[in-house]
C-alpha cells in the first residue's frame, strides 16, 4: 500500500506521466529536465499574475508573522476584512458580502446552502418547499458530491451518478456554435431558450425552485462558451417571474479573467449569488470565495444571523493575504485593461492562425479566456470519437519538444455533442510577444494522427 499514501502517488500510478516541474517565473515553467514551457493557461485558467510573484510571496510572509491560523468561530483578522472589503468594493455595491473558502467546490456547496437557507428565513413569507435547483447542461460547477450533482459533465458524474443529488435538472445551455440555427437570430434563439426554462419551472413547479446556476463563460465543460447578447437579461426575467434566484458561477471565468472583474457585467444583470474562485488567488493559495447579495444577507440578518454552514479553513488568513495581494495588483497596474488588449490580439491571431484548420471547428472566448473546439469534419461539425482524447493528445503533445506550451484541454466527452477543445488563458500582464509567441507555437505542424495538417 505505501504507492497509495498520497494522493498524489496514487495519481502518478494511474498515469505514470507527470513532468516534475522546479520553477516558474511569469509565464514560464521550468522542468527538471531542463525545458522551459510558455504557461499559456495558467493551469485550469488561474495563474492570472503569472508565477513567483515576490510580492505575493512577502504579503503570504508578513501575514505569517502576524495569525497564520485562527477559528472564525470567535475571531476575524483585518486581512479577511479588507479581501471582503475589496471583493464587495468590486462589485459596485451590488453584492453585500463575501464568504472565504478553499476550493470553488466548496463555493458552490455553500452558494446552494445559501440559497435554501434564504428561502426558509426570508420574511415575512418564508417558503420552505423551495429546494430544487435548475442548472444546465454541459456545465462543470464542481467535484464534491452537491458541486458534482449540479454540473451536467456527464463524464465526470458518470461513476457517482448513484450518489448525486436528485433535487437538480438541467435545461441547455446557451451554444451558438452548436444549437443555433444559422438562419435563427440572436434573439430568436434566447426566445427558445427562455421557453425551455420556463417550462422547466412550470415542470417542476415554480414554487419548488430555489435557483437557476450558470457559468456566464461555460469553462471546462465546454471551452470558453459565452452566450449571445441579452441571454443572462432573459433568464434573469424567468427567475424574477417566479421568485427564484440567479446564481452565477464565476470559479473560471470571474475574477477579470474575461475582462471585466465580473463576467456578469458584461450580461446587464447582477446575480443573487456568486461563486468565484481561481483567479481570486491566482494559484498563490487554494482560496474561493461566495458573494452575496443584500437581499439574501437581509433575509439571514433577520433569521438565524448566521449562515448554517462552516468549514475549519473559512476565511484562513494565509489565503486571504495572498489573494488580497494579487487582486491589488490586479487593480493598481490596470490588468484588466491588459487583459482586453492581449484578448483582442490573441482572438485575432488564434482566429487568423487557426481558424481555417480543417479540424478547428471554433474559436470562441472573452478576454483572456478562449477555447479552441476540435472537430473530425468541419461541415457537419461532427467530433472526433471520445476515445481518441484528441484535446489530451494535443495538450501533452505541447509539453514536448519543439512545442514547449501548457494549454488546458477538456475532452469530447459529452454525449458525442460538443468536440474535443483547449483553453488558452494566459496571465493578465501577458506581453504582445507573449501572445504572438503562442500563436507561433500552436501553429507548428504537429505528428498528431488526428489533426490534418495545412
Ligand atoms: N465551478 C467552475 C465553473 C469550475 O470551472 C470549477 C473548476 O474547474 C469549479 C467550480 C470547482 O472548483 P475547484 O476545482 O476549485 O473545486
Amino acid at each position: 500500500m505505501a504507492d497509495f499514501e498520497t494522493s498524489a502517488v496514487l495519481y502518478r500510478n494511474l498515469h505514470n506521466k507527470f513532468l516534475r516541474l522546479y520553477r516558474g517565473k511569469g509565464s514560464t515553467l521550468y522542468l527538471e529536465d531542463g525545458r522551459q514551457i510558455l504557461d499559456a493557461s495558467g493551469g485550469a485558467a488561474v495563474a492570472c499574475i503569472g508565477h513567483g510573484d515576490p510580492r505575493v510571496k512577502d504579503a503570504i510572509v508578513a501575514q505569517l508573522n502576524k495569525v497564520s491560523y485562527c477559528a472564525s468561530t470567535f475571531y476575524t483578522t483585518d486581512v479577511c476584512e479588507e479581501l471582503c472589503q475589496e471583493l464587495t468594493n468590486s462589485t459596485n455595491g451590488h453584492m453585500t458580502r463575501a464568504y472565504i473558502v478553499n476550493s470553488g467546490s466548496e463555493a458552490m456547496e455553500a452558494a446552494m446552502k445559501l440559497a435554501r437557507q434564504f428561502f426558509l428565513e426570508k420574511s415575512p413569507d418564508p417558503e420552505p418547499a423551495r429546494s430544487k435547483f435548475i442548472a444546465r447542461h454541459h456545465s462543470y460547477h464542481g467535484t464534491t458530491l452537491g458541486s458534482l450533482s449540479m454540473g451536467g459533465h456527464v463524464v465526470r458524474r458518470a461513476k457517482f451518478e448513484p450518489m448525486l443529488l436528485d433535487n437538480i435538472s438541467r435545461v441547455s445551455p446557451c451554444f451558438a456554435y452548436r444549437n443555433k440555427d444559422p438562419s435563427e437570430s440572436d434573439e430568436a434563439y434566447v426566445a427558445r431558450l427562455v421557453d425551455e426554462l420556463d417550462k422547466e419551472f412550470q415542470r417542476l413547479g415554480p414554487e419548488t425552485v430555489c435557483a437557476f446556476v450558470a457559468e456566464p463563460v461555460v469553462g471546462a465543460a465546454l471551452g470558453c462558451v459565452p452566450s449571445v447578447p441579452g441571454y443572462f437579461k432573459a433568464m434573469r426575467a424567468v427567475c424574477d417571474k417566479y421568485g427564484a434566484l440567479l446564481i452565477l458561477d464565476e470559479v473560471m471565468s470571474g475574477m477579470g479573467r474575461t475582462g471585466t472583474m465580473h463576467a456578469w457585467e458584461q450580461e446587464d444583470v447582477v446575480p443573487d449569488i456568486q461563486t468565484i474562485g481561481k483567479c481570486l488567488g491566482g494559484g498563490y493559495q487554494p482560496i474561493a470565495g461566495v458573494l452575496v447579495n443584500r437581499r439574501v444577507v437581509d433575509a439571514l440578518s433577520q433569521g438565524t444571523a448566521a449562515f448554517v454552514h462552516g468549514h475549519t479553513y473559512q476565511g484562513h488568513p494565509i489565503t486571504c493575504a495572498a489573494a488580497l495581494e494579487v487582486q491589488k495588483i490586479v487593480r493598481e497596474e490596470g490588468l484588466l485593461q491588459n487583459v482586453r488588449d492581449m484578448g483582442s490580439l490573441l482572438s485575432a491571431r488564434l482566429q487568423e492562425l487557426l481558424g481555417s484548420h480543417p479540424n478547428v471547428g471554433n474559436i470562441r472566448g472573452r478576454g483572456l479566456f478562449w477555447g479552441i473546439e476540435f472537430v473530425k469534419d468541419k461541415s457537419s461539425k461532427s467530433p472526433f470519437p471520445a476515445t481518441d482524447n484528441v484535446a489530451m493528445e494535443i495538450a501533452e503533445l505541447g509539453l514536448t519538444e519543439p512545442y514547449g506550451i501548457a494549454v488546458y484541454p477538456g475532452s469530447g466527452t459529452i454525449d458525442g455533442i460538443n468536440g474535443d477543445h483547449i483553453i488558452v488563458s494566459p496571465p493578465y500582464n501577458t506581453t504582445v510577444e507573449e501572445v504572438e509567441k503562442i500563436g507561433q507555437l500552436l501553429t507548428i505542424p504537429s505528428p498528431s494522427n488526428h489533426l490534418t495538417s495545412t
